[in-house]
């Protein structure tokens, strides 16, 4: 009989495993002939060494695997730190209680970690994989992250894409004035009653958009701000002090979120998972949102702040949905109004979003719009609650259940961080403005400017051309 083992497939093999290890409760029939099976196998010392072999390099898949579901589940829910050259990051323990951080070093030849799996091991751990995933997400970045995913596996992924990055980046800036002077023309002019005629409207938008992209102060804009009015894109030059004052325009609000819902649009065939996030600007240029909401409340006191809220697509991380509010507003009252607002423009399929969300009216607003609410249970939740909605029962389901794949649409959530660390890094993560409503009209600004560099990247990567103000509706 043990002639006729070695044509067994592996599944058999690791069926004999299990029955072996879970041991003779009730061992059916099955189990006792696989056993049986497996004896009469372990009797010759030749097959004995090779099953060993096979079991132990099967298990050390399992596990390894394993790690890599649990890196992923890192990757989704904790926020990794680095270094500024992006040779350390340093992962919080996952253990419950411990408020220890490891260090990882992602050299892809030789990575490590301090933690004691690693040092046990000397092969990847689970922080590891939770720094590889956050490094590979982060490679659709701007120019500051290429140095370290140079490094790392995804050049080689990738390698066709980086001529179409370059072109865009090349091409920005030129790129950026058409797009937003195509979208600024259809504002239309808002009815002034009093005070001596301003500039026109579109104009107003044009500058104060394109000063936020330039990123550089008032004076030194001024030349930027010629060279767009030498192409046509504004019909008068004003001066650089009148340019503050368009920032304190609160009527250039919703006009600021209505283009940046329509510079959206162009990518409504490509964005079909959407995700949603809060982060804080302040005035002070040092003082970073992460550090003063979690780590140090007086300084979320001292400082002026505001914070955004959107809603973005995970594939090019355009902004379909923004609102604005204090510093102190909760989260979970702002996603039905983002829902919303995307839901006008894209089908969805998927919404993902952090525990803060979590809430029967989240999770019905995006069932209402018939997709799917990847929104993360919190800790102490139980199934089964009166109060529960069909949809949550459904979600929480899925969630207990079949967790991995929960977690990997959970995971796209990620897209949405990335997202406001594009904004940052590209526009800053401070406000020039001293008044409120300067401020969040500023805060727009990056908003706006961010979509567009999205758009001029999917002009180059995915063959787009964008078209503002739907053509076909303006010959009705
Ligand atoms: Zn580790």
């Amino acid at each position: 009989m043990s002639t006729n083992i070695f044509p067994l497939t592996d599944s058999i093999i690791s069926d004999n495993i299990v029955s072996i290890e879970k041991g003779s409760d009730g061992a059916n029939q099955r189990s006792l002939f696989e056993n049986s099976i497996a004896i009469a196998h372990a009797e010759s010392p030749q097959s004995h060494c090779g099953l060993i072999a096979k079991r132990k390099a099967r298990r050390m898949m399992e596990e390894q695997r394993e790690r890599e579901q649990r890196g992923l589940i890192i990757a989704a829910r904790a926020k990794l730190q680095r270094t500024e050259d992006g040779k350390r990051w340093f992962v919080p323990s996952q253990t419950e209680g411990c408020h220890n951080t490891y260090t990882v070093k992602p050299d892809p030849a030789k990575p490590h970690c301090t933690c004691p799996d690693f040092t046990a091991r000397g092969l990847r751990c689970k922080h590891i994989f939770a720094v590889e995933i956050v490094t590979q997400r982060e490679y659709t970045d701007d120019g500051e992250t290429q140095t370290f995913t140079e490094t790392t596996v995804v050049k080689k992924t990738y390698k066709q894409e980086w001529s179409a990055y370059n072109a865009a980046q090349v091409n920005e800036k030129d790129e950026f004035q058409k797009l937003l002077h195509e979208l600024c023309k259809g504002v239309g002019e808002p009815s002034q009653k009093m005070g001596r005629p301003r500039l026109p409207f579109e104009d107003m938008i044009f500058a104060a958009a394109f000063k936020v992209y330039s990123t550089v102060s008032g004076r030194r804009f001024m030349s930027d701000l010629r060279d767009a009015h030498a192409k046509g894109y504004i019909s008068k030059l004003p001066c650089y002090n009148s340019i503050f004052n368009y920032f304190e325009d609160e009527t250039l609000t919703p006009y600021l979120k209505m283009l940046i819902e329509e510079s959206s649009l162009p990518l409504q065939t490509v964005e079909s998972d959407f995700a949603v996030d809060s982060s804080g600007f302040s005035t002070c240029r040092f003082v970073q949102w992460v550090q003063a909401k979690h780590h140090d409340p007086k300084l979320l006191e001292a400082r002026e702040w505001i914070k955004v809220h959107l809603m973005c697509g995970v594939k090019t991380n355009v902004v379909t949905a923004v609102e604005i509010t204090d510093r102190y507003a909760g989260d979970s009252p702002q996603f039905a109004g983002l829902v919303k607002t995307t839901g006008r423009n894209f089908t969805m399929a998927q919404v993902s979003a952090d525990k803060a969300y979590s809430s029967s009216q989240n999770l019905q607003v995006v069932a209402d719009h018939d997709a799917q609410p990847f929104i993360a249970f919190k800790a102490n939740t139980v199934s089964r609650k009166p109060h529960h909605t069909a949809i949550w029962n459904r979600m929480f389901h899925f969630y207990s259940y079949n967790q991995t794949r929960f977690m990997q649409c959970y995971h796209k959530r990620s897209n949405v961080e990335t997202t406001f660390h594009m904004i940052k890094s590209k526009f800053g993560d401070s406000l020039r403005s001293k008044t409120k409503t300067a401020q969040i009209n500023e805060a727009l600004c990056k908003v706006l400017a961010h979509n567009l560099c999205c758009l001029i990247q999917s002009m180059f990567e995915l063959n787009i051309k964008p078209e503002f103000w739907d053509a076909s509706i303006d010959q009705i």
